[in-house]
């Protein structure tokens, strides 16, 4: 006899909810769906200890019929599609007639439903997969599916589940998707009988935001839309100051189907031009409708991706339509000019040091005449110059030479500068015995603020202060769950933060160190850390104050300055620890020898 024999139903049953049923959200996530695609306009779904004590969703939907009660809970038993042709046409959520068999298997499993108007049901009782009793009860029409003691017979999986905290807040952000995918139908969501989420099924999508994100926030977003001959997309995206630490607040769906798709959020935050900060996302909800025929969404088991056939078209229309809708507004300053600022902050190669300094030095010797106003403001102005290019050459020589670049920046302590002209409101012209210096102000300036801000976080104790007026920051529910437990780990950090009402947070203090204005940002990212990792990675914060506070807070380029302030700011360079640089790693300060400038009047050879 061969080896080979056809595994018996209950046995692939159980095989088919590994890959079906890999959690409490999955059960969810299928059985909602069933109730979407049986046209309810009404789900309750209610959980009890993150679903791993109780699941229950009932709907005001179709029903099932009577006949077709045990059969829906054969493996590959559809109502949904006939034949294989209809395979690349699928308009509902469910079509592989896995997941009632699925779930079934691994749990006890009651079934009440109703698909006639005459108030007569039926009540099904499953445990792993064998039905133990059938009866008649008098149910209105719809369908509602209680799971009890999920994973009860696969002990192995019931040890792979993670926190009751982690399974809610997957099934809680499913539920959000579900409800931005249908707005007009009427969720709720009960977690051990407190309301998470409740919506009106009024089918206006800004009202669902609403639900999910506050209201505050709903009153942040922008509305799109547009079609083409193969595409329609609309939904809302955040203004761009209202962002978030992660992609995880783009939410897209496709013929109504929520997926995940790295390039379909490339050219959403492509639309947003140079508008969000780095590192920060948007909150966006997109809706993309196309003839079934351009779509597979055949891929994956739990159907979360698919596959577009014009790819590059699709995120090429999507770019465009939220520049657009952004541009609208006024949000998006000339593009051009953006791209030449985005430019200077990146890391600068040798070439462009030394295109600074040259520009530097041609103002500077280009000055055709010095103003004093009033006592302290000295500005010297400068003009287009044409005639000092042999001098320019000269210089040219010398500051791309190593033996000035090294010898210049081995110095290791600024000496004392004393200033005496601000050029094109930019630079600090300063003299010593030692010669001239120019000094990029801004550079200056943040190199000041970010060894300042280094110290701070740096301090042992932490200094925390209380905010005159708490801010308040909205979240979803799942993370708010998820940072719940989090809220003493930051209490010992000097931020004092409690829950306010359901989805709001209220900031109440903040350490000294944290950067005016900049608070919730940095709340936020601490907050993602804690839950990611369980921990505040300081060297990231850090970074994150180079990036964004000392660069932002500096005094910029084009900004006058008086005597005493460009004195006050020589000073307070002087005594950092790096007064070489700015924390990008952009020069602050460049030095002319007397000796250099005596070579280049020729008075030396
Ligand atoms: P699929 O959704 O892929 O068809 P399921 O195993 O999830 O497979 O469900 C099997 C069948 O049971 C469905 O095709 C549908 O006819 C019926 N069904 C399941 N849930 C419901 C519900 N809430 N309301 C009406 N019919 C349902
Ligand atoms: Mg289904």
């Amino acid at each position: 006899m061969g080896k080979i024999q056809v595994l018996d139903e209950h046995i692939a049953n159980q095989i088919a909810a590994g890959e079906v049923v890999e959690r409490p959200a999955s059960v969810v996530k299928e059985l909602v769906e069933n109730s979407i695609d049986a046209n309810s306009t009404k789900i309750d779904i209610a959980i009890g200890e993150g679903g791993l004590n109780y699941i229950s969703v009932k709907d005001n939907g179709e029903g099932i019929e009577d006949d077709d009660i045990e059969v829906a809970f054969f493996r590959h038993a559809t109502s949904k599609i006939k034949s294989g042709r209809d395979l690349f046409r699928i308009s509902s959520l469910g079509f592989r007639g896995e997941a009632l068999p699925s779930i079934a298997a691994v749990s006890k499993l009651t079934l009440k439903t109703s698909g006639n108007n005459k108030g007569i049901g039926a009540e099904l009782n499953l445990e792993g997969g064998n039905i133990i009793s059938k009866k008649q009860i008098a149910y209105a029409r719809g369908t509602e599916i209680i799971i009890k003691d999920i994973f009860f017979n696969t002990p192995a999986r019931l040890k792979y589940m993670k926190s009751l905290q982690t399974e809610i807040g997957h099934i809680i952000d499913y539920i959000n998707r579900l409800s931005l995918a249908y707005p007009n139908i009427a969720f709720t969501l009960k977690h051990n009988d407190n309301i998470i989420l409740t919506t009106t099924g009024d089918g206006k999508l800004l009202h669902t935001i609403a639900a999910i994100y506050g209201t505050s926030t709903a009153k942040n977003m922008i509305p799109f839309n547009d079609e083409n001959l193969d595409f329609k997309i609309s939904g809302f995206v955040s203004k761009p100051e209202i962002t978030r630490a992660n992609k995880s607040h783009i939410s897209i769906f496709v013929n109504g189907r929520y997926i995940k798709n790295h390039l379909l959020n490339q050219a959403i935050i492509k639309g947003y031009n140079t508008l969000l900060m780095v590192n920060r996302y948007p909150i966006v909800v997109l809706k993309i409708d196309l003839d079934f025929s351009l779509v597979d969404v055949n891929v994956h088991p739990a159907k979360l991706e698919v596959r577009f056939s014009k790819e590059q078209e699709i995120m090429k229309f999507i770019e465009q339509t939220i520049y657009k809708a952004l541009s609208n507004l006024n949000y998006i300053p000339e593009p051009a000019t953006k791209k030449i600022e985005q430019q200077q902050y990146q890391k600068p190669v040798q070439a462009e040091i030394n295109f600074k300094i040259k520009e530097a030095v041609n103002s500077f010797f280009s000055s055709t005449k010095t103003e004093n106003i009033g006592e302290e403001k000295i500005t010297i102005e400068s003009t287009d110059n044409t005639e000092n290019k042999e001098v320019n050459k000269e210089f040219e020589q010398v500051i791309e030479s190593d033996d000035f670049q090294k010898d210049f920046f081995s110095k290791d302590k600024l000496p004392y500068l004393d200033p005496v002209a601000q050029i094109n409101g930019t630079y600090i012209v300063a003299q010593n015995e030692n010669g001239l210096y120019l000094i990029d102000q801004h550079a200056a300036h943040e190199r000041i603020q970010y060894e300042k801000n280094l110290k701070l976080l740096n301090e042992e104790t932490i200094t925390s202060q209380e905010l005159l007026i708490p801010i308040t920051i909205d979240y979803t529910h799942t993370e708010i769950q998820s940072f719940l437990t989090h809220l003493d780990t930051l209490k010992d950090l000097g931020i004092e933060i409690e829950l306010f009402g359901k989805q709001t947070l209220i900031v109440r203090s903040t350490p000294l160190w944290f950067p005016k204005g900049q608070e919730l940002i940095f709340i936020d990212k601490m907050l993602h850390m804690l839950v990611k990792s369980n921990s505040i990675d300081i060297k990231e914060l850090r970074n994150d104050l180079i990036a964004n506070t000392s660069c932002k807070s500096a005094i910029k380029a084009n900004h006058s300055l008086s005597k005493k302030e460009m004195e006050n700011l020589l000073e307070q360079l002087r005594i950092t620890d790096n007064p070489f640089t700015c924390p990008h790693g952009r020069p602050v300060i460049i030095h002319f020898s007397f000796y250099d400038i005596e070579k280049m009047f020729k008075r030396v050879v």
